[in-house]
């Protein structure tokens, strides 16, 4: 079943342009990526999901509920839990404070995230408990920034380029982490750069440009294609 069904979505800024009837799916329990070049309206989609950007057409169905037109704190309340681009977890909170500040169970899971849950999942942030958010280093951001996004409880974590910018060693931990919820069940969408990366822990993909999708596949038709990623990715 879909968990998250995009149909033919326009977006605009004011009367700029950015969706072109976009349409895509997350199935339940599946990592799915969505991919392209800078400003081809990956994190405009992530905002029409989310309720940040409001659509101007098409539809946007979470769990067979029309979601577009709703404001963001109503989509989180559904169970679309986002870790924004650039992190942006609170500089001036410690590392416990910026787990605490908004959690809440949106799935009424009967076993939901706690703060010690987290802890046990990223034990480098129990480590920085009591660290600011801006004395963390990239990586440890983007835990806190994953973690915070747990602690609501999601039944569908966006992850909006969620390894840039950080070393291998680093990636490759998140990565575990995310193969990790999805084996707990959970559904992902995953926009990010590190195709080949993605490959192995991604069922299904979804190639973005100007506003539009252009190619879906599984993950070995995407990796047995050089000839997508010259022409889509620029990679
Ligand atoms: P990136 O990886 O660089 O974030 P993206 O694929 O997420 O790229 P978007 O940020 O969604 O792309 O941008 C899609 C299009 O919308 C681009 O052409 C961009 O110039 C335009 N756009 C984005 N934000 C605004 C804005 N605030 N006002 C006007 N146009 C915008």
């Amino acid at each position: 079943m879909a968990m998250l069904e995009l149909s033919n979505v326009e977006t605009f800024y004011g009367t700029i342009q950015a969706l072109f009837g976009m349409s895509l799916r997350c199935q339940q329990g599946e990592v799915t990526t969505l991919l392209g070049r800078n400003g081809m309206g990956k994190t405009t989609t992530v905002g029409s999901i989310i309720g940040t950007l409001s659509s101007r057409s098409g539809e946007i169905r979470f769990d067979g509920e029309l979601v577009n037109g709703r404001p963001a704190y109503e989509v989180a309340q559904l169970g679309i839990g986002l870790v924004p681009e650039g992190r942006q977890v609170f500089p001036n909170l410690s590392v416990r404070e910026n787990l605490v500040a908004t959690a809440a169970n949106f799935s009424g899971s009967a076993d939901p995230w706690t703060l010690d849950k987290v802890l046990d999942f990223f034990p480098r942030l129990r480590e920085r408990l009591d660290n600011q958010g801006i004395q963390l280093s990239g990586g440890e951001q983007q835990m806190l920034a994953i973690g915070r996004a747990l602690m609501l409880n999601p039944r569908l974590l966006i992850l909006d380029e969620a390894t840039e910018g950080l070393a291998p060693l680093i990636r490759q931990e998140i990565w575990r982490r995310l193969e990790q919820l999805k084996q707990s069940g959970l559904t992902i969408l995953l926009i990010d750069k590190n195709i080949d990366e993605l490959a192995h822990i991604a069922d299904r993909h979804f190639i973005i440009e100007k506003g539009q999708v252009v190619w879906e596949g599984d993950s070995d038709e995407l990796t047995g294609d050089a000839g997508l990623k010259a022409r889509y990715l620029g990679i």
